[in-house]
């Protein structure tokens, strides 16, 4: 274990993310920064299937990182919590949630692959959170890697402002590390033998002239990027002074801080080269929570009431729920990052999102399966925290005395759903209960019975998400289940406004039931629900308009086409009238639901389908192919770009419902060699003739069911 500095400051800790494409190598990078940092004494390799990050068995057997797991390790009197990111999109939502809590991310690029597809939604994400980052360009020791190509591509399809801070000492094969352009030094390696536990690393402080002249212009190309930003940098630079190392990593850091820019650096994980500098920039320039600044929340009574916490021991304590899962050693755990003020073992907070009070039991530190007890946690803090009963995924902790609630986490939709069947009565109840543990684990996955077959239907993000928690319900929960095929989940929307006025009355002995309401459904393209009220003089009273919108939402839930969910309508509920005796909110409530399903029948209803975002990257050989079959599928191409040499980049709006098995049909059509992202882009009308042939496959399932 890493020896604990004794006074924790916060200014010393970074919480940062690591994110990459699929195979870039992020899980090795991690591996390697765990090893130097002295967590781990034993180099996991990932096609041993042993990496330490990579605790979860599907991870293992598929390679690729799912749960966002926070380990803590110690370089150079700093803190790094790192927050592991998936690299698959269909797994956004757990990317989006580990940049709620990291103030900086490392972004691994593959040296020869460059910028890849779902590097750039990654990108995207991180722009929208402004975390400020750090790029590291891995695999410089395979043929073909070539740094100045990938920083290229970082400039022309990240939109980024990359300033390389390192020069690497050959490619490929002769790949031997790189020059710290900063300090001019670099990394020399004792023993290069990956897996090897004897690494002696030995900083060679004074460059040979020959390499000093060597590096020199990518000098002066970095000083000069820098020098932009910082006043002092550019009088030394147009004064020709020498340079303090110093004055450039301020000005590397202030630039980094403000996302005007992001320094590169590179290395070959595999081969142990490059993790060293790497560390230190992640401390040298990445911001600590203090520099992270503070968190604006609201009022949970008011929540146009904007809060602020500042991240000081001083302040109301604020954390963020942002994981929650069930460890088979320690039971609920769940992953929090601290804003402001302490935790103690014992305290009790609220929970602000549920209304509901916790006790704090344990408070965990961890490395992936190694745990350290901590008495106390403080602002910037990521810990695990065991034992709360009611706190998931995306709930907020605060004082009582002082509640705040944090903005949510951004749930994508659930385009894609698939019915689980347990394939015994013991297996029944196993599975409700996994199922219940998985998603209060995953908010993204949701599920539901369905009323008519009374079928157990699972829904998430997309084919992969949905056979990995199948996956997990057969191998960690040890429950048999069969699935069926996966199915698009559908909507409908109305496509014109209707006014409808409809009066509710009951009268079977005792009180009765009455209620009455004059509304106009609207059409909200991609905006959701909404609901208004314009009415005056308390003709609705009041306190019955929650049950209107209540009765609202309960027709929203199965619409009158086919039954499927109804999305982007508003609600202006205009007039109505009510009864002193038999008005109630159980009749306003089902007088609402009848209006609005009438409204809707009025209103043009219509099926929406999912449609995707498609990017391909695919070499010029296969692009034929592969645009013969997307166009099979209805993809609509939006656009071509040669991102690289030899290669191209297929930008297409994809219905989902034709993508199933895409994957494994792009890779025979490619021999391996393209690869694509899906991401939710919006629900769009369906074609006539696929309404025929859903509404025909309806009719016939009911009629088995009947
Ligand atoms: P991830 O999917 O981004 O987590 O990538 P991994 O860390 O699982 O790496 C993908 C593959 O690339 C594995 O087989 C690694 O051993 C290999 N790999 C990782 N880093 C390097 C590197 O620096 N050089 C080479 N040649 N291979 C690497």
């Amino acid at each position: 274990m890493p020896e604990k500095s004794k006074k924790k400051s916060t200014s010393a800790l970074r919480n940062i993310g690591i994110a990459a494409h699929i195979d870039a190598g992020k899980t090795t990078v991690t591996e390697r920064v765990l090893f130097f940092t002295g967590v781990t004494h034993k180099l996991g390799e990932v096609h041993d299937g042993q990496a330490t990050m990579d605790f979860m068995k599907q991870e293992q057997e598929r390679g690729i990182t799912i749960a966002s797991a926070a380990i803590s390790c110690h370089w150079d009197g700093h803190w790094i919590n790192i927050i592991d990111t998936p690299g698959h999109v269909d797994f956004t939502v757990e990317v989006e949630r580990a940049l709620r809590v990291i103030d900086g991310m490392v972004a691994v690029f593959c040296a020869v692959a460059g910028v890849e597809t779902q590097s750039e939604t990654v990108w995207n994400q991180a722009d929208r959170y402004k975390v400020p980052r750090l790029a590291f360009v891995n695999k410089m020791d395979r043929e073909g890697a070539d740094l100045a190509a990938c920083v290229e591509s970082m400039r022309s399809q990240l939109d980024a402002n990359p300033v390389a801070l390192q020069f690497p000492l050959g490619a490929g094969a002769e790949y031997e590390g790189a020059v710290d352009l900063v300090n001019m030094r670099y990394y020399q390696p004792g023993d290069e033998t990956p897996g090897s536990q004897e690494h002696r690393w030995r900083s060679v402080e004074t460059l040979s002239a020959e390499l000093q002249e060597q590096v020199a212009e990518a000098r002066a190309t970095m000083i000069e990027q820098l020098a932009e930003f910082d006043d002092e940098l550019m009088e030394c630079y147009l004064e020709e002074r020498d340079i303090e190392p110093e004055i450039i990593w301020r000005a590397a850091r202030q630039g980094t801080l403000a996302s005007l820019f992001t320094p590169v650096l590179c290395g070959a994980a595999y081969k142990n080269r490059g993790i060293h500098s790497l560390l230190d920039a992640i401390c040298r320039l990445l911001p600590s929570p203090l520099e992270a600044g503070a968190i604006v929340g609201s009022d949970p009574d008011d929540p146009e009431r904007p809060k602020t916490r500042r991240p000081s021991s001083k302040e109301a304590f604020s954390a963020l729920a942002f994981k929650a899962n069930n460890d088979p050693f320690v039971g609920q755990q769940t992953f929090t990052r601290i804003y402001s003020g302490n935790l103690a073992q014992g305290q009790t907070v609220l929970n602000a999102t549920r209304g509901r009070k916790e006790r704090i039991g344990r408070i965990l530190q961890i490395h992936a399966k190694e745990r350290r007890e901590l008495k106390q946690a403080g602002p910037g803090d990521i810990v695990a925290l065991v034992g709360l009963k009611t706190t998931d995924t995306g709930d907020t902790l605060c004082d009582p005395e002082n509640p705040l609630l944090l903005e949510k986490i951004h749930l994508p939709e659930c385009v894609i759903s698939v019915a689980v069947s347990p394939a015994d009565s013991r297996s029944n109840e196993a599975m409700g209960k996994a199922l219940h543990k998985l998603s209060r684990e995953d908010p993204s996955l949701v599920r539901h019975t369905d009323q008519e077959t009374n079928e157990t239907i699972i829904s998430g993000m997309g084919e992969l998400h949905l056979e990995v928690v199948v996956d997990r319900l057969r191998t960690e929960f040890d429950v048999k289940v069969t699935t069926s095929a996966p199915r698009v989940s559908y909507r409908e929307a109305i496509t014109v406004s209707a006014e409808i006025n409809h009066k509710h009355t009951k009268q079977t002995g005792g009180r009765g039931q009455y209620a009455h309401v004059v509304m106009r459904l609207e059409p909200n393209p991609g905006e959701g629900f909404d609901f208004q009220s314009t009415v005056v003089g308390g003709r609705v009273p009041k306190e019955f308009i929650p049950a209107v919108r209540a009765g609202c939402e309960d027709a929203m839930a199965k619409g009158v086409v086919a039954g499927f969910p109804m999305v982007d309508t508003r609600v202006v509920l205009l007039d109505g009238s009510s009864h002193t005796v038999d008005s109630s909110d159980m009749a306003f409530r089902a007088c609402a639901r009848q209006a609005f399903q009438q409204a809707a029948r009025k209103a043009k209803p219509q099926i929406l389908e999912p449609c995707m975002k498609l990017e391909i990257a695919s070499p010029d050989d296969y692009l034929g192919d592969i645009l013969a079959d997307i166009n099979r599928r209805r993809c609509k191409v939006t656009g071509m770009r040669r991102y690289r040499k030899g290669s191209q980049k297929i930008a297409a709006e994809s219905p989902l419902a034709e993508m199933f098995g895409f994957a494994t049909v792009l890779r025979s059509l490619s021999s391996g060699r393209a690869n694509h992202s899906m991401v939710f882009l919006a629900y769009r009308p369906l074609p006539q003739d696929r309404l025929d042939d859903l509404l025909e496959q309806l009719r016939k399932q009911q009629k088995r069911r009947t």
